[in-house]
Parts: C-alpha cells; sequence; structure tokens
C-alpha cells in the first residue's frame, strides 16, 4: 500500500525542526551586510535625531511673535546643517537650513517660501506659524536604548543605513550557510558544452543547476557547485563524502521519484540516513530529507541533505516553499514564511487538484491575477513570466472573481 502523502504544511514543520541555526558568526562591515540576517539585538547608544532640528530652509521664530501674519523682525544669525547656533534672542529669527539644530527659544521654522528678506536685512514672515512646524524632534526616530534591529532580522538596505544611523560600523550576523549543489541525471547536458544543434536524443540542457545556484546565493549561502554527479556508485559515495565534509547542507535536483534508479539515495543511506516524502503538493511531491554524516560515521557531524524533484518547475517551487526557510532558519531568521495576500482572480479554474496547488500568475493592470495558460511541471517559462503563486487549497476550485491567496516571486525571491 502506498503511504498517504505528507501535507506541504506538516513537511514544513518537520524540515525545519531539523534546521538548528548554524553556531557561530560573522562579524561584517555594513556595507557587507545587505542579505545576512542579524545575530544580536542593535540597541541605539543615542537618539535620533540627536536634537530637534529644522525640517526645512528657512527661518526659525518664536511662533508668537509671528501671529499678525505680517511681523517684520530682523534677522541675528545663520544656522547651517552642521553647526550649532546661540539662544535666539527675543524679538529676532535666524536663518536655518535642513538638519540644522534648531536653536533655543525657538519654537517653530517658517519655510522660506513664505518669508522675504528685506533691503535693510530684516525677514518679513508672511505666514502664521504654529508652534512647533517644520521642527523634527530629538529622537522622534529613535529613542536612547531602543532596540532598532532585531536579533534574526534579514538585513536590507534600510537596516543598513538604519545601524549607520546610531552609529555601527559593524554588525554581528550568522554564518552563510555552505552549501554542496549537485545535479543528477545522465541526460543533463551543460549549455556551451554541445551546441543546440548536435544534442543527441534525449539529452536536455541543466536549468535546475542555474536558478538553483542563483536562489541559494540570494538566500545568503556560499555554494559550491559539484555540477553532475557521475551516475556511478563509488563517484557518488566521493562526492557525498567530500561534500559532506564542508558544508551544511547538500541540495541535489533530481533522481526523487520513486522506483528512480540513480545513485544518489542509496548512497545518501549509505553514508548516513534518508527519508523520502511524496508531499501533497503540485508542483513538486517527491522530496527527500536526510543527513550524510561526515567522515562516513555518527557523531562526527553530518551535513544536511535535500533532495528536490527534477521537473523543473517542482524543483524551483519546492525550493521557495521548503528550501527556502530551511536555509533561512539555519541563519537564525526570525521570519522564515513568506505572506500570502487576497487578491482577486480574474480567471476560472474549474479542476481543484487532489493536491494544494501553486498556480503561477501574473499581476495585470487592473489588480487582479491571471493564469499562465500551461501549469505543467516542466514549463519552466510559467515561473518566469509569472509574479508569483496563488496557493490553493486542496480540492479548491477558482471562479473569475473569488478572492485567492496570493504569494510575490518578489518576496520569495528577497
Ligand atoms: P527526475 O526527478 O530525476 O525523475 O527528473 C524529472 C524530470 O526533470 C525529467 O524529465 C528530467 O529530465 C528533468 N530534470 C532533472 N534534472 C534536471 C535539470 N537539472 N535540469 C533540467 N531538467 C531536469
Ligand atoms: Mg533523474
Amino acid at each position: 500500500m502506498r503511504a498517504p502523502l505528507k501535507p506541504l504544511d506538516q513537511a514544513l514543520a518537520e524540515l525545519l525542526a531539523q534546521a538548528r541555526p548554524l553556531a557561530g558568526e560573522d562579524s561584517v562591515d555594513c556595507f557587507e551586510a545587505d542579505g545576512r540576517v542579524l545575530r544580536q539585538d542593535a540597541v541605539s547608544p543615542l537618539q535620533v535625531p540627536p536634537q530637534d532640528n529644522s525640517a526645512m530652509d528657512g527661518y526659525a521664530v518664536r511662533a508668537a511673535e509671528c501671529h499678525s501674519g505680517e511681523a517684520v523682525l530682523p534677522l541675528s544669525q545663520r544656522i547651517p546643517a552642521g553647526s550649532v547656533g546661540q539662544p535666539l534672542e527675543p524679538g529676532t529669527v535666524a536663518r536655518i537650513f535642513t538638519g540644522a539644530p534648531v536653536p533655543q527659544g525657538a519654537d517653530a521654522v517658517v519655510m522660506q517660501e513664505d518669508c522675504e528678506l528685506l533691503d535693510d536685512g530684516r525677514v518679513r514672515i508672511k505666514a502664521r506659524p504654529e508652534s512647533g512646524q517644520w521642527i523634527r524632534r530629538a529622537g522622534e526616530d529613535i529613542q536612547l536604548g531602543a532596540t532598532v534591529i532585531a536579533a534574526g532580522t534579514r538585513l536590507a538596505p534600510a537596516e543598513l543605513g538604519l545601524a549607520a544611523s546610531i552609529g555601527l560600523a559593524r554588525l554581528a550576523v550568522a554564518p552563510r550557510p555552505r552549501v554542496a549543489l549537485f545535479s543528477t541525471g545522465d541526460e543533463l547536458v551543460m549549455p556551451g558544452t554541445v551546441a543546440p544543434e548536435h544534442m543527441p536524443a534525449g539529452s536536455i540542457y541543466n536549468s535546475n543547476r542555474f536558478f538553483l545556484r542563483a536562489l541559494l546565493e540570494r538566500m545568503g549561502c556560499e555554494v559550491t557547485d559539484f555540477g553532475i554527479v557521475p551516475d556511478r556508485r563509488e563517484a557518488t559515495l566521493a562526492a557525498l563524502r567530500e561534500a559532506a565534509g564542508s558544508h551544511d547542507l547538500i541540495l541535489t535536483s533530481g533522481g526523487v521519484s520513486v522506483g528512480e534508479e540513480d545513485h544518489v539515495k542509496p548512497a545518501v543511506e549509505a553514508l548516513g540516513q534518508l527519508d523520502l516524502w511524496q508531499i501533497a503538493v503540485k508542483p513538486g511531491k517527491p522530496f527527500a530529507y536526510g543527513r550524510v554524516n561526515r567522515d562516513g560515521q555518527q557523531g562526527a557531524g553530518f551535513a544536511h541533505f535535500i533532495g528536490l524533484p527534477g521537473n523543473p518547475v517542482s524543483s524551483y517551487v519546492t525550493f521557495l516553499l521548503l528550501v527556502r526557510p530551511f536555509v533561512l532558519r539555519l541563519q537564525g531568521a526570525a521570519r522564515t514564511a513568506p505572506r500570502a495576500l487576497p487578491m482577486r482572480a480574474d480567471f476560472d479554474w474549474p479542476r481543484g487538484d487532489k493536491r494544494r496547488e501553486f498556480l503561477r500568475v501574473r499581476i495585470n493592470d487592473q489588480g487582479g491575477l491571471e493564469l499562465f495558460r500551461n501549469q505543467s511541471s516542466g514549463v519552466l517559462t510559467s515561473a518566469a513570466w509569472g509574479d508569483g503563486v496563488i496557493d490553493n487549497p486542496a480540492g479548491q476550485t477558482i471562479a473569475r472573481g473569488d478572492r485567492v491567496q496570493f504569494i510575490s516571486f518578489a518576496e520569495l525571491l528577497s
């Protein structure tokens, strides 16, 4: 009897339970930290902005002195950004520039467009200022002692700027997972080695290798690409042993289908352990998780092993659904699940599949979702064409106008 299919959520939970965050940390320059996962909370040793400052080029005033809406007051000082002025003398205004500290006594800034510098050097304030206007308050962005970026955050450009704004030049981040990438399949040919017109019958170009390497690198991994592993037992064992010695994860594509004749499955079993899963997901389904012991023995540590299906879209989608969270968790990322947003389907899908399905769709100009015409797991065009996937429950049909759950590739690939 065939084992029942494993629900995707269960597969993900079991997989993540294996993904203990990697030990150690890297100290990296802020310039090099994009995409890395922060190890310790970034706590602010100061407030940002450090003091009340002007949000405009204009004049710092006492609002009460300008209430007529036509006040003419002498200019007592000039405060460019980067310098600190004197307390504002009553009955005068100060020339001030964006970012410059507001002088003591002033409680508003009037933008220069609402002022007129007279020939006698005095300033006409032609607007009636509100107390507090155009002043950025000390600490309004960040308070002293505030956690600015929490441990487990994947750093993006805004976080790098934020870290810099509290004076951090280096950040403690999770080590990059070291991933060994294998392709399997005797039919595979590397582009560039055989011209399209000379491809032998039955052979295809290795496409998975290209997107898997790029996906891993986007997820912060350091990839060693072992290429196409020769389909011989000794060669496969040797490659797995070598990879396990110096990698955290061995990722393969192909050869995990039921009854597949290749050497990866038995070789992983010989060097560690392997579970073959049939996941209730489409595209996808065959998936393997296991371990390859270092030095081929127990107790010396191990490399995780993940075997993805060979069909390109299955490989791509299962990477995004399962491997992505796994490698983020290895880095201690707090958030591994992508956000699903409700969106409108602008198509009909009259036959719900028995498995939970991830349909490749594109956002149209009307804010709805269009379906790619061919959802076959071999048609990689759908992944390039799409803006993301609909997470469609098992058995669910879709009628034009229905709300569906959309997950964006922009998020899955970032
Ligand atoms: P498998 O999972 O090995 O049974 O492969 C399923 C399908 O995916 C077969 O049609 C393979 O030829 C194809 N395939 C496997 N690996 C790759 C690859 N690296 N690039 C493109 N197609 C692949
Ligand atoms: Mg194969």
